[in-house]
This record gives structure tokens, C-alpha cells and sequence, in this order.
């Protein structure tokens, strides 16, 4: 077992990591920027090390300086967390290549499932359904380009290939739209991912999302943990999540479950992974893998009882897991809302010092937060404060017991989301598990 790990990361994900490796007695780096000297985790870990100036180019995108960091303080391996570098092939090859363990998949797995032509290409060939959409990315034949988007069939997306976070897509109704949407995708796709590749894909209507956690080592061995419904979104951006999704049954929970394990032992996957579907009509269409942790694990983590960190650490240091498939029983639903330091109408981010902070308790509630009261919240990265997560032994009780913890928790100096979480949660097509990707963005409209 490594002796010592570094955490590059920050606020909920890097307190969450470093409470894990305690709990497994290994020490701990917190690599921090000069604007994050007091969070939680840089006071509690053993070691800390600045890593340079507040932008997060600077510092936590800084993989030199975050290699220098693990070799000045002897770690072992370096925990990506999500986010920053924890996608970034190039980063892990560094990390392998220093002679540190990366805690995830190798680095040719992440380029392979980071590419999201190349990773449908992968589940294909498992038998995974995906989207139906262009055969890789398009040619630069504009006529070639027309005749794909009809066989596809309007409306089409846009996707740039090397895409991430929402970014550069597209939705195209018209043909006479379509060639100078693409070009316009392409500068964009150059711009933020310096890949101007893109793909087409069938652009699905009212679609949920569905996404299925897996967990291999690199022993031949992998197992799902179940799904987790993320259709509660905005621009593309998870708001609240859930595990199980309403309404997947246990036939199709196993069906989709055992063609993911089937993929990942084909690519040879080690660690946490997430394979994100969009659910139609009562199809799966896989879209992209997250090969690291996510920020919504925790919600299988109170139906699983497991503890993905942990698994994941175990993993990278070369344990075979410790459980087969027939071990991971689901009990119980679990809810997670996203806290952000935002207006909760508006969006605008709210940085700024917390004056007051209380977290709510009771049972089945886990707050996952860095905060505390006299905490100033930067104005320099993401916006989310905390996740609260709420268990019940049915959907309705996990529903009940969210409310009350939302009602409870105090934020103070800051503006939150909470009062758009408590509306979300008093919602009746919430409620009643029927809303879909856009449904929020519709609410939003009356709402605001
Ligand atoms: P990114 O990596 O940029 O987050 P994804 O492929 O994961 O891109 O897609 C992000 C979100 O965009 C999905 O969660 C879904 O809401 C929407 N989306 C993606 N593909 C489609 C599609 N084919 N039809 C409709 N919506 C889509």
C-alpha cells in the first residue's frame, strides 16, 4: 500500500480524498494555490506545498510544478480528484513517466476514452449502444458532410471530438443550416480543445441522463455499481442527481451493467470509471466515459455502501478488487443536490468570506464540504461549495429527508443555490421522476 499520497485537487473532492487516506493511514501532500492557503484540507494534511498564484493555469493545470511537488515531499501517487488534470492523458504519462503512481486508468486508456469518437468506436465494438450519429469525426467534404446529417436524420448535434464540459455543441434543424454550423464548431472546437474535429450525432429531443458506475483492477476483474439519473441539469451542468434512476428496472440495470464490464475489460480498464448514457424511449445511448472519479459518486456510495476513493486507491496500488459482482447489493435511493456559491436565479457566482455555516444533520444526511464559517470563498474557480447528499429507504424518504436538510442548512455572506435546490426538490415532475435534460431549463423560465 502506498505510504503517502499526493492530493491534486481542492475544496469538497481533496478534503473527501484526504479523510479516505487517513481512514487507510497514509499521508497526505495538499498542493494548493496561493489563494487556497486556508482550506480545510491543506490545514489537515501532513504536508503542504504551494503550488503557485491563484489562476488555475498557474497552479492546479501546473504539472510540472505538481510533479516537482510529489518529488520534493516523496509521495508515492498523486490523486487527480476530477476536474483540472484528472482527464489529461499527458499529465498521467508525466506522473507515470516521474516514476509516481497515477490513482486512475493508464495514461493510453484516458487518451483512448478521453477522445469521444475513439471511445464510441470502443463501446461499439463491445456491443454498447451509442448514439447514432457519424462514423468518427467528419470530412472536410462539405456534400459528404450533408449526405451524413441525412441519413442521421434532423434535428443533428455538433460535437467537438476532443469536447468536454458542455463546450462547443451544436443543434442543428435545417439543412441549410448545417455547413455553416459546422465551421462555426470547428473554430470553437480549435480554440478551447486545439482540436477542431467534430462529429454528428442524432440529436435526441426530451432524453434523460443515465450514466453506470464501474470499478475494475487490473486483475481482469470489473463490476457496476448501479446507475445514477443526472437529468437535472442546466446548460449541460448536473444540478441534482440520484441513485437509482426511477423507473430502470433490475433486468435493464443488469443488461447495460454487464455490457459496461464487458467494455471495460476489453480496454483493459483499471479503477473508477463512468460510462454516461442518454435513456430514450426505454433505450440507452452511451455518449462518453468519465474516466476519473465524479462529483456525484457519493450517491452510489449511500446505496452501495461502498467507498469509491477508497476502491480507487486499492486499485492503483495493485489490489484485485475485493468484491464480484454478486456482492454489490443496492439498498435504498439517495439524492444529491450541488451547492454553489451562486445567485440561485441568476447564476451570477458569489464569492466572498461565509460568515455563518451550519450544516444539517440527521439521519441518512452527509454533507461533503470544505467550507466553515469565517471561510472566504475565492472568486477563482468553480463555483461549488458542497454537495448534500440524502439517503432514505425509498425514493420518497430520500425526497423528505432533502428538504428538511435543505430547510436546515445556513450559508451566510455568500448567496447559494439552495433556495433554486429547495424549488427543485417541491417540484412535481420532479417528484414524480419524469423530467428530462431540458426540464430544468424550462422551469427556469417560470421560475425566475
Ligand atoms: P461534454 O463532455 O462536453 O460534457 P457530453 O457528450 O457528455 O459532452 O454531453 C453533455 C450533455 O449534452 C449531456 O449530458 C446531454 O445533456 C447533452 N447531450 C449530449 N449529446 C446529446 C444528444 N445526442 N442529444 C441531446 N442532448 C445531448
Amino acid at each position: 500500500m502506498f505510504n503517502k499520497i499526493l492530493i491534486a485537487n481542492r475544496g469538497e473532492i481533496a478534503l473527501r480524498i484526504l479523510r479516505c487516506c487517513r481512514e487507510l493511514g497514509i499521508k497526505t501532500v495538499a498542493v494548493h494555490s496561493s489563494a487556497d492557503r486556508d482550506l480545510k484540507h491543506v490545514k489537515l494534511a501532513d504536508e503542504s506545498v504551494c503550488i503557485g498564484p491563484p489562476p488555475a493555469s498557474a497552479s492546479y493545470l501546473n504539472m510540472a510544478a505538481i510533479i516537482s511537488a510529489a518529488e520534493i515531499t516523496q509521495a508515492d501517487a498523486i490523486h487527480p480528484g476530477y476536474g483540472f488534470l484528472s482527464e489529461n492523458a499527458d499529465f498521467a504519462e508525466s506522473v507515470e513517466k516521474s516514476g509516481f503512481v497515477f490513482i486512475g486508468p493508464r495514461s493510453e486508456t484516458i487518451r483512448l476514452m478521453g477522445g469521444k469518437t475513439s471511445a464510441k468506436a470502443e463501446m461499439l465494438a463491445a456491443g454498447v449502444p451509442c448514439v447514432p450519429g457519424s462514423e468518427g469525426v467528419l470530412p472536410d467534404d462539405e456534400t459528404r458532410c450533408r449526405e451524413i446529417a441525412r441519413r442521421i436524420g434532423y434535428p443533428v448535434l455538433i460535437k467537438a471530438a476532443a469536447g468536454g464540459g458542455g463546450r462547443g455543441m451544436h443543434v442543428v434543424h435545417r439543412e441549410e443550416d448545417l455547413v455553416t454550423a459546422i465551421g462555426l464548431a470547428r473554430t470553437e472546437a480549435q480554440a478551447a480543445f486545439k482540436d477542431g474535429s467534430v462529429f454528428l450525432e442524432k440529436y435526441l429531443e426530451t432524453p434523460r441522463h443515465i450514466e453506470i458506475q464501474v470499478l475494475a483492477d487490473e486483475h481482469g476483474n470489473a463490476v457496476y455499481l448501479g446507475e445514477r439519473d443526472c437529468s437535472m441539469q442546466r446548460r449541460n451542468q448536473k444540478v441534482v442527481e440520484e441513485a437509482p434512476a426511477p423507473g430502470i428496472s433490475a433486468a435493464q440495470r443488469a443488461e447495460i451493467g454487464r455490457l459496461c464490464t464487458e467494455a471495460c475489460k476489453r480496454i483493459g480498464y483499471r479503477g473508477a470509471g463512468t460510462m454516461e448514457f442518454l435513456y430514450d424511449r426505454g433505450q440507452f445511448y452511451f455518449i462518453e466515459m468519465n474516466t476519473r472519479i465524479q462529483v456525484e459518486h457519493p450517491v452510489t456510495e449511500m446505496i452501495t455502501g461502498l467507498d469509491l476513493i477508497r476502491a480507487q486507491i486499492m486499485v492503483a496500488a495493485g489490489e484485485p478488487l475485493p468484491y464480484r459482482q454478486e456482492d454489490i447489493v443496492l439498498r435504498g435511493h439517495a439524492i444529491e443536490c450541488r451547492i454553489n456559491a451562486e445567485d440561485p436565479y441568476k447564476f451570477v457566482p458569489s464569492p466572498g468570506v461565509v460568515t455563518k455555516w451550519h450544516a444539517p444533520g440527521g439521519p441518512g444526511i452527509r454533507m461533503d464540504s470544505h467550507v466553515y464559517a469565517g471561510y472566504r470563498v475565492p472568486p477563482y474557480y468553480d463555483s461549488m461549495i458542497g454537495k448534500l447528499i440524502a439517503w432514505g429507504l425509498t425514493r420518497e424518504s430520500a425526497i423528505a429527508r432533502m428538504r428538511t436538510a435543505l430547510s436546515e442548512t445556513i450559508v451566510e455572506g455568500i448567496k447559494t443555490n439552495i433556495p433554486l435546490q429547495s424549488r427543485i426538490l417541491a417540484d412535481e415532475g420532479f417528484c414524480r421522476g419524469t423530467h428530462h435534460i431540458h426540464y430544468l431549463g424550462e422551469r427556469l423560465a417560470e421560475w425566475s
